[in-house]
């Protein structure tokens, strides 16, 4: 599959990515966790992207539009892609057009995942991650909380808060969701590729998105 999800941040975009990379072994490509491996990893790359992302600012489009142009030419991206937290903003989403016509790639359809706000806000402050940059698994500490003492069941590194969820900077990121990155759903209706789900289950509208694949 080639699909493009959209939603707010804490909207499940990254467990509904999982779980349709797992259906079809279509690769999920997430900008937000290349930066931060690239932030761990103390690259020029996550130099340059860490203030913004601590403060829950988006990064420059031109910094990742570079990180796209290189990863959607990867050879694992042939069997299909999951674009998760990428385009954000409409320049991105211009660029990233004018990319696929050069590459000669056709998107299936953009997915809108639509969550109340009160759900999202909550599910933003309980929300935990793997701090293991190879492995990100989410946690919640009331629905899914890790191993007693803090550690991820998968990879068995400690599980954080990351430094982007405090309370102020989640306020700034779904600001910053409204402002910059919810103007997309018009963009994708007007491509004629938008489908909007509510989405309250991730394992739910996973079903839904696969019942619309070819
Ligand atoms: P995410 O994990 O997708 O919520 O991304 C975490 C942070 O990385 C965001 O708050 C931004 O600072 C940055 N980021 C991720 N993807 C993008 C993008 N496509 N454009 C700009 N900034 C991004």
């Amino acid at each position: 599959m080639r699909i493009i999800l959209l939603g707010a941040p804490g909207a499940g975009k990254g467990t509904v990515a999982k779980l349709l990379s797992d259906h079809d072994g279509s690769v999920q490509i997430s900008t937000g966790d290349i930066l931060r491996k690239a932030v761990k990893d103390g690259t020029e790359l996550g130099a340059e992207a860490k203030g913004f992302m601590d403060r829950g600012d988006l990064v420059p489009d031109s910094l990742i539009m570079r990180i796209m142009e290189m990863r959607l030419q990867e050879p694992d991206c042939e069997k299909g892609f999951i674009l998760d937290g990428f385009p954000r903003t409409i320049p991105q989403a211009e660029a990233l057009k004018a990319l696929l016509e050069k590459l000669n790639i056709i998107l299936d359809f953009v997915v809108n995942l639509e969550v109340p706000k009160a759900v999202i806000l909550d599910r933003l402050t309980t929300r935990r991650t793997c701090s293991n940059p190879e492995c990100q698994e989410i946690y919640n500490i009331k629905s899914n909380p890790p191993t007693d003492d803090g550690k991820c069941t998968k990879c068995g590194s400690p599980v954080i808060q990351r430094d982007d969820e405090t309370e102020e900077a989640i306020l700034n990121r779904l600001e910053t969701y409204n402002e910059k990155t919810a103007p997309l759903i018009g963009f994708y209706k007007g491509e004629k590729l938008l489908k909007s789900f509510e989405s309250l289950s991730s394992m739910e509208t996973v079903n839904e998105i696969k019942k619309h694949l070819g």
